[in-house]
């Protein structure tokens, strides 16, 4: 077990399962005492933090609403609490409703601000003024979307906010660079979890239609972006305000001529 993150703390927001619960396991299991964040899913979140207590790491479960500062601010205090610091910050919560444009209720579009683009701000800054106060700093992490890059059907409210994490992420960057808190973004591609499969029934493509287009032709699986955040969260690079994509080449591929291949 590499101990990377020993004596560290991390909060993983939207942890109960998909990619946040392989982060929280990746980083539990690199020595990091984890904050696994949900919403509603508690049992599923005392499932995850069981897993990583199994297998000799610390971990605990905290129900808050990322679009709830108040929520999020006393999950914040009960990390520092219980650990003595707040070292990395993974805001990786976040839903869709899908709809096109014209049409969308704009109760769904404010929901998905709420969650996907306020939510990470509110994450970012509350755990910025923790790292902040620290002799160490400390990293954050923000989980994108190569949809935040380019435009996608059906999908106003999400690519809006997933373009709205990339800038938020370069302005945090900016700001605090100086005082040893480092904030970057993951872009993730087509990964195999409870949203895609979602959003798949919804728009009427199947798995295969997403493999012949994507360049390595298959999806991303929780755990490599697990192992991106990792490499994002830790604390000897040099690197801040940057976007990893991990799509498997997809925001390559302008021409898409693996299309056709079985
Ligand atoms: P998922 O399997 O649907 O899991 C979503 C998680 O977010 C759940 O733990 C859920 O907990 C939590 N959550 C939702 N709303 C919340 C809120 N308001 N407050 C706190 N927690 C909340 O999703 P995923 O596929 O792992 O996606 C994780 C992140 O990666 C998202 O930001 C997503 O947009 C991004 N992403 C995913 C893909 C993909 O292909 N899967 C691609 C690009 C980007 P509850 O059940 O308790 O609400």
């Amino acid at each position: 077990m590499s101990d990377r993150f020993a004596g560290q703390t991390a909060i993983v927001t939207g942890a109960s399962r998909g990619i946040g619960s392989s982060v929280a396991a990746k980083l539990a299991k690199k020595g990091a005492s984890v904050v696994v964040n949900y919403r509603s899913s508690e049992e599923m979140a005392q499932s995850v933090v069981d897993e990583i207590r199994d297998r000799g790491s610390e971990a605990v479960a905290v129900q808050a609403d990322v679009s709830n500062e108040d929520e999020v601010a006393a999950m914040v205090e009960t990390a520092v609490e219980r650990y003595g610091s707040l070292d990395v910050m993974v805001n990786n919560a976040g839903m869709t409703k899908l709809g096109p444009a014209e049409e969308i209720d704009i109760e769904d579009w404010r929901r998905v601000i709420d969650v996907d683009l306020t939510g990470v701000f509110i994450g970012s800054r509350v755990a910025g003024r923790q790292m902040l106060s620290q002799a160490d700093g400390g990293a954050i992490v923000n989980i994108s979307s190569m949809m935040g890059e380019m435009g996608y059907h059906m999908r106003s409210p999400y690519c809006a906010a997933k373009a709205g994490v990339i800038n938020l992420t370069r302005t945090l960057a900016v700001e605090w660079a100086n005082d040893g808190v480092r904030v970057n973004a993951l872009a993730p591609g087509f990964i195999k979890t409870d949203i895609t499969d979602q959003t798949q029934s919804s728009a009427g493509y199947t798995d295969d239609d997403i493999r012949r287009r994507t360049p390595m032709a298959r999806f991303g699986s929780a755990e490599e972006m697990a192992n991106c955040v990792c490499f994002l969260a830790r604390d000897d690079t040099y690197v801040t305000g940057e976007v990893l994509r991990a799509d498997g080449g997809w925001s390559s591929d302008a021409w898409r001529y693996h299309e056709n291949r079985a």
